[in-house]
């Protein structure tokens, strides 16, 4: 039998009319939350996501500011402009595309947005907040496949979780995530053995590598909820996830697909993100 698609573009629709409700309701009162996104160099897929994330800003009816940077900019113009927006009160999150070139500190970088502005939730502060259970910002992909899991109506107490890939900006979180839930959480990762003996027994499996189709449908627990994070290229230059959706659907329940999956509700919860630090601001929270 097939799974069950967990659809992220149906989601995201969804979710994007209710912060676009939230968002005129807070211009009503005189605020346009609003995003400001800086990209630096000219990585062609740092500048598709900048362009698809200040798009679906305009398109919540949310203000964005969009800043480039040549690839050698000096990091104390990136830095001075962070000053900027921290101090603009009209500006109520800020977001720096990663990966920055190489000649940044990425790390300071992230940490010189002040933290009730970091709406991707990479501040070491919203770190060690979310690591603490009280979250001020949660980033933007664990939290879109939070929202996919509920909306699935999947178990999470006591379910058995394993999350392929460690990143702090996936799998990490992801874990801290449904930890809270009360699952059972396994983070595997490049030098973990036998991946399929973990995977195999997953009630919840999310795979965030960024290698294609590396998860087959022998290595998914059958009746297993399968979310695939990864974003990859086929040779033949099609999008594709970390699973193989063509064997991984015939043992699954349900699974998201690549693309329409994770990928639209990361940016919609990047806006729920954004509105929720510009409605912290009206309520001088
Ligand atoms: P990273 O490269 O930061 O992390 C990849 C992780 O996968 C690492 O922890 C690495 O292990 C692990 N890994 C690598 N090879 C293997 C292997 N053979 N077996 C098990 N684990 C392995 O990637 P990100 O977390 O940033 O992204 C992961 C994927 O998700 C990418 O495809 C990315 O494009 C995609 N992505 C999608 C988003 C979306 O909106 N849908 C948003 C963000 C990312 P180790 O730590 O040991 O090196």
């Amino acid at each position: 039998m097939s799974a069950t698609i967990i659809d992220g573009n149906n989601l995201s629709t969804q979710v994007r009319e209710e912060i676009a409700q939230r968002a005129a309701a807070l211009k009503d009162k005189g605020i346009t939350p609003c995003l400001a996104v800086i990209l630096v160099g000219e990585d062609p897929a740092s500048a598709v996501y900048v362009r698809n994330k200040v798009t679906a800003c305009e398109k919540a009816g949310m203000r964005s500011i969009h800043d480039d940077y040549a690839p050698d900019v000096d990091p104390a113009v990136v830095f001075k402009r962070i000053d900027e927006l921290n101090a603009d009160p009209t500006v109520h999150g800020i977001l720096v595309q990663l990966p920055l070139p190489k000649h940044f500190d990425s790390e300071a970088v992230l940490e010189a947005i002040a933290p009730e502005k970091d709406v991707d939730g990479f501040h070491a502060e919203n770190v060690g907040a979310l690591m603490q259970g009280n979250p001020r910002f949660i980033p933007c992909t664990p939290y879109g496949v939070m929202k996919m899991l509920e909306s699935a109506k999947v178990p999470l107490k006591g379910a058995e979780v394993v999350i392929v890939g460690r990143s702090n900006i996936v799998g990490k979180p992801m874990a801290m995530l449904l930890l809270a839930q009360s699952c059972t959480v396994t983070i595997c990762h490049s030098q973990s053995k036998d991946l399929a003996f973990h995977t195999r027994r997953a009630d919840i499996l999310v795979a965030a590598v960024g290698r294609a189709k590396m998860i087959t449908g022998d290595m998914i627990k059958p009746g297993a909820t399968v979310i695939d994070v990864g974003i990859n290229r086929t040779p033949e230059g099609k999008l594709c996830g970390d699973v193989d959706f063509e064997t991984a659907k015939e043992v699954a329940d349900a699974i998201t697909p690549v693309p329409g999956g994770v990928g639209p509700m990361t940016i919609t919860m990047l806006l729920a993100n954004t509105l929720e630090a510009a409605e912290r601001g009206q309520r001088g929270a």
